[in-house]
């Protein structure tokens, strides 16, 4: 059996700034983050070890210096924070913050604010959380819901599927043929990279093993899309992989969402050449 990493796979340089940020303003005083720094148990376990502390939001923080995650947040929610005294440590990743100034140039320019990307998601509220009024996509029947508006300006969650971006889009200019339809493809270089070697390598591959978060999207997106190429199995760490996925399978794909640590990678790559190695022994 041969395993084959996806030629890009797991934490992204904004991921990883972010973690390297929160654990410099650890190092010099409490610290609370607001909402997830990562969806990733193993990097949030290594967070609250060095005694940072996580709160859904500004109302439950303990200390007087807060984070906002890689995922950003809007202005008004900024002032809302810093306007109660509090320092705001900003983790916001650079491409989190092109999607923010996207968003706002299609509002100052008179386009009614589509987003595709998943309602609730923290991203995705500070994407829109500035606006008054916008809509939220994520599926056809979305689409299909839209009101007419004579300008609609179509931004994305900066870890969505590509491809489910461009069909929504096209879905949409033709169900607006009327309208004045602006789209700015704002989904990230790093997501796109880990889309496009997922694909690469599940099409090689006879089983996929994606490493990530449960609650990560973009982890999601990489099982669904390595989905229609391959058996998937999503594992949060190397205790999830079990040895008889593996049986028969001369080829097992591997790739990890943005948020993964490359040692948490390392780990189960090497679970499962345990699972081969052991299956091998059986069969000899
Ligand atoms: S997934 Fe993309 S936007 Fe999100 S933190 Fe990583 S590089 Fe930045």
């Amino acid at each position: 059996m041969r395993i084959l990493r996806a030629t890009h796979l797991g934490m992204c340089f904004g991921v990883r700034d972010a973690i390297t940020l929160a654990l410099d303003h650890a190092a010099a005083g409490p610290l609370t983050i607001l909402g997830d720094l990562v969806h990733n148990p193993t990097v949030l376990n290594t967070l609250e070890s060095k005694g940072i502390a996580v709160a859904p939001d500004v109302a439950h923080a303990g200390t007087p210096t807060v984070m906002v995650t890689a995922h950003g947040t809007s202005e008004r929610t900024l002032a809302r924070t810093r306007a109660l005294g509090l320092t705001v440590v900003d983790a916001t990743c650079p491409l989190v913050h092109v999607a923010h100034r996207a968003v706002a140039a299609l509002a100052r320019d008179g386009y009614h604010v589509v987003i595709v990307g998943q309602r609730d998601h923290v991203e995705v509220r500070g994407l829109t959380g500035d606006l008054d009024r916008f809509d939220v996509v994520l599926e056809e029947d979305d689409v299909l819901a839209l009101e007419e508006h004579p300008r609609l300006g179509v931004a994305a969650q900066t870890t969505q599927s590509a491809e489910r971006v461009e069909h929504l889009v096209d879905l949409i200019r033709r169900r607006f043929s009327h309208s004045d339809v602006r789209f700015v493809d704002t989904v990230c270089k790093p997501t796109k990279e880990r889309q496009s070697a997922a694909v690469e390598m599940a099409r090689q591959a006879d089983v996929v093993v994606v490493v990530g978060g449960r609650s990560s999207n973009n982890t999601r997106e990489l099982v669904n899309t390595c989905a229609r190429y391959a058996r998937v199995h999503h594992v949060e760490s190397d205790e999830d992989v079990r040895a008889e996925w593996f049986d028969a399978a001369r080829v097992v794909g591997l790739t990890a969402g943005t948020s993964t640590p490359d040692e948490v990678i390392d780990r189960v790559e090497a679970r499962i050449r345990l699972c081969a190695e052991a299956s091998a022994g059986q069969l000899r």
